[in-house]
């Protein structure tokens, strides 16, 4: 079988490739939004497309809750219900088990949620969460994984990752094939020699591609960037690598520097919401006094719709107006942001000329005024 991943040119460690799917390519290094209820929040599936976005990250957990994977499967799935002929990727849930730790309960036979919407209870197996991701017919399927949070003893985490492997074993599996991609998550905790055995075990098992989980979880970046390099180390070349959970420039090039080539976050849309656009120079509060009377863009080389046609000083006033257009316009402008990110990265890594690019941008960042 023709693996679904190929590399089309690499630059040091960092590489552009290509993700084939069901619902066609996916360019490496590749950002996706998280369109947590199968939108991503304010904006219509068109937007997000025309800002160069390739492929979209939905959780598997809050559908199968809201409005349950029997009802999607129905109306012709995911793609079809939510207006979105793209690829899409969907998570199993695992992360849930840290973001929603007092609601959920492991055991090593699966995770039980309690839902926060009406209280019942949501059982989820390894195979469930393959099987109820399959369903709603995403293009990449997710391992359940158990991850952990930064500051779990040593003996926990060895648990937790031996839980993971065993799990994997079984979405392996489960797996239903017929197109679709199953990636496998390495865990490991903060210690690099369990990184990599964990990696190294992951990637033994033959998925199509192998995520980095349970990092950007509160640990120092420098405390990231060893374990992703200490799991990229033992992970096969031949297959995508997507780092689960991570959106700041910086560390987004970081990471691309090691060889990583996918990424979510809902950083984007979450700051967008809080009034902070995304830029070159750093994160720009629009709802700071500085914005009342300046009547440039958000960024002057944004072709985003928010930074061709208003002004900081009109933003400012609708989050102070409370309107709603605020939260579309910077939302399209920081998910443009992160799409262009990615291009020029691409770019860059085609040309030879990354770690300049990846200088340059960093210099941008440390100069800018707070
Ligand atoms: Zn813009």
């Amino acid at each position: 079988m023709t693996p679904a991943f190929a590399t089309e040119a690499m630059d040091g460690d960092a590489r552009t490739g290509s993700l084939t799917t069901a619902h066609g390519p996916v360019r490496t290094p590749a950002f996706m939004p998280v369109g947590t209820h199968a939108t991503v929040k304010a904006l219509h599936p068109d937007e997000v497309r025309a800002t160069g976005i390739d492929i979209l990250l939905c959780n598997a957990y809050h559908l199968a809750l809201r409005p349950g994977v029997e009802l999607i499967e129905r109306a012709g799935g995911l793609h079809a219900f939510m207006g979105w002929n793209h690829p899409i990727l969907t998570d199993s849930g695992g992360y849930q088990l840290v973001s929603l730790a007092e609601v959920a309960v492991v055991d090593d036979d699966g995770a039980t949620f309690v839902s926060p919407y009406d209280g019942s209870r949501l059982r989820v197996t390894p195979e469930e969460a393959v099987g109820n991701q399959a369903r709603l017919g995403a293009d990449v399927l997710m391992c359940l994984d158990h991850p952990v949070t930064h500051g779990t003893s040593d003996a926990i985490a060895r648990e937790a990752t031996e839980r993971t492997h065993r799990w994997a074993e079984r979405c392996r599996v489960a797996h239903p094939g017929d197109g679709r991609l199953l990636f496998g998550i390495a865990q490991g905790g903060f210690d690099p020699g369990a990184r990599r055995d964990s990696a190294r075990f992951i990637s033994g098992l033959d998925f199509d591609g192998v995520a980095i989980g349970g990092l950007s979880v509160g640990e120092p970046v420098d405390t990231m960037l060893a374990m992703t390099e200490a799991s990229v180390s033992e992970l096969s070349a031949e297959r995508a690598r997507y780092f689960m959970g991570l959106g700041t420039d910086s560390e987004l090039l970081g990471a691309i520097a090691l060889g990583i080539d996918m990424f979510d976050c809902v950083v984007p849309t979450r700051l967008a919401r809080n009034g902070s656009a995304l830029t070159p120079e750093g994160r720009l509060s629009l709802r700071n006094a500085a914005a009342r009377d300046d009547f440039g863009p958000i960024d002057p080389d944004c072709p985003c719709a928010a930074c061709v046609g208003f002004t900081r000083a009109y933003l400012r006033h609708l989050f102070q107006a409370g309107e709603i257009l605020a939260h579309r316009l910077v939302s399209l402008h920081n998910i443009t942001h992160l799409a262009r990110l990615m291009d020029s990265a691409r770019a860059a890594i085609r040309e030879g000329t990354f770690a300049s690019f990846r200088a340059d941008r960093d210099g941008r960042l440390r100069s800018a005024p707070r």
